[in-house]
């Protein structure tokens, strides 16, 4: 049965004007749903009961389901565990920021991009997410957040989430017309501005070609990992079928239609990418191109054949790029005796299912 939260206002307008409905009717079955997150029709009270009774038997409301939240009593980074309506399972993280915290979401069950340093990528990849699984991790958390967090934990987070990354499971881009319509859902109808949505990539040129041309403020992120095609390709497969000459022209392409800074996400690992022959090259690379680099020390997972490197090498590497004139941030791995690195949790739940 088609899920009616996987539809957009237009779509259920449409849906509606064929059954002779107004198209109030849409607003309200959108605030229900997108604002309220019923679960039923029959929540949905202001609705002539014909008109609840037709749209049971012709659609369903397909939730995520919290199954399991874990807390870092370190940081107040909290994961949760959810299922999907065929019981796979995904995850969302919610990060912590004086500022504001960040929804950290999923676009996929699993992923087919094998990164090395990727615990998701150990599970490959099972399916894509609907834009209504998309839209209702960040319902999920608003509701949960409001209703459902002890007020010990609302007061650690200070405010509720302001932005949300697709940082989760999945390439959000190979996943791109559901991620597309998922994010005009939570823009015109959860009401977050798409100045405060990130796509996190691990960088598909036609695609971020293609994301620019449309009408969103959406930042975006590009996970470069290693300035030279050949290592590149070492850690991140996608790398032997787009070299960085492709993903650099994709990249100041989309500067050009956006003119917002772009980020550049660098997991060090120890031995791999960590030289200061390596800090050197990002930093030509990223030559007159306005950015910001995100230095993240690898979050090792269970059977990762890498190890994250000392303090001083990633101070060294920090102050090298910040020499050549380069924004950079060290990122607290936020979370990370949480599993909450990339799919870590999730990626457990759906191999623990797998082998029962
Ligand atoms: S880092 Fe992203 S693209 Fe790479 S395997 Fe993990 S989820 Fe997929």
């Amino acid at each position: 049965m088609i899920a009616i939260n996987d539809l957009d206002r237009e779509e259920i307008t449409r849906t509606l004007s064929e059954l002779g409905e107004p198209r109030y009717r849409a607003v309200q079955i959108c605030d229900w749903l997108y604002r309220r997150r019923a679960t039923s029709f029959e929540d949905m009270t202001n609705l002539p009961l014909d008109l609840r009774r037709h749209l049971s038997k012709k659609f369903a409301i397909k939730r995520v389901r919290l199954i399991d939240e874990i807390v870092s009593p370190e940081d107040g980074a909290t994961k949760y565990l959810l299922q999907l309506h065929d019981s796979l399972h995904i995850e969302s993280v919610l990060l912590p920021h004086p500022r504001g915290a960040t929804l950290c979401i999923s676009s996929q069950v699993g992923c087919a991009f094998g990164c090395r340093f990727c615990a998701t990528a150990t599970m490959g990849f099972i399916r894509n997410l609907s834009p209504g699984e998309i839209v209702d991790q960040v319902n999920f958390a608003i509701d949960y957040l409001s209703h459902e967090t002890p007020k010990e934990r609302r007061q650690v987070l200070k405010r509720p989430f302001s932005n949300v990354v697709f940082m989760g499971m999945g390439e959000p881009l190979a996943n791109f017309e559901n991620v597309v319509k998922a994010i005009r859902i939570i823009i015109e109808e959860v009401g977050i501005g798409s100045r405060h949505i990130t796509i996190s990539t691990c960088a598909i040129p036609e695609k971020i070609v293609k994301l620019a041309e449309l009408p969103y403020e959406i930042k975006l992120a590009i996970s470069l990992n290693n300035p030279r095609d050949e290592k590149r390709k070492e850690i991140m497969p996608v790398a032997g079928k787009f070299a960085l000459k492709e993903v650099m022209a994709a990249a100041r392409y989309y500067y050009s239609k956006k003119k917002r800074f772009l980020t550049f996400e660098y997991v060090l690992i120890e031995g791999i990418n960590d030289s200061p022959r390596d800090a050197q090259e990002v930093a030509r690379l990223l030559e007159g191109l306005p950015s910001k680099i995100n230095l993240i020390a690898l979050n090792p997972f269970p059977d990762c054949p890498y190890r994250r490197p000392k303090a001083s090498t990633i101070t060294r590497f920090a102050s090298l790029l910040e020499a050549k004139g380069r924004n950079v941030t060290v990122r607290k791995s936020l979370g990370s005796d949480i599993l909450a690195g990339c799919g870590q949790l999730g990626t457990l739940a759906n191999k623990l299912r797998h082998k029962s």
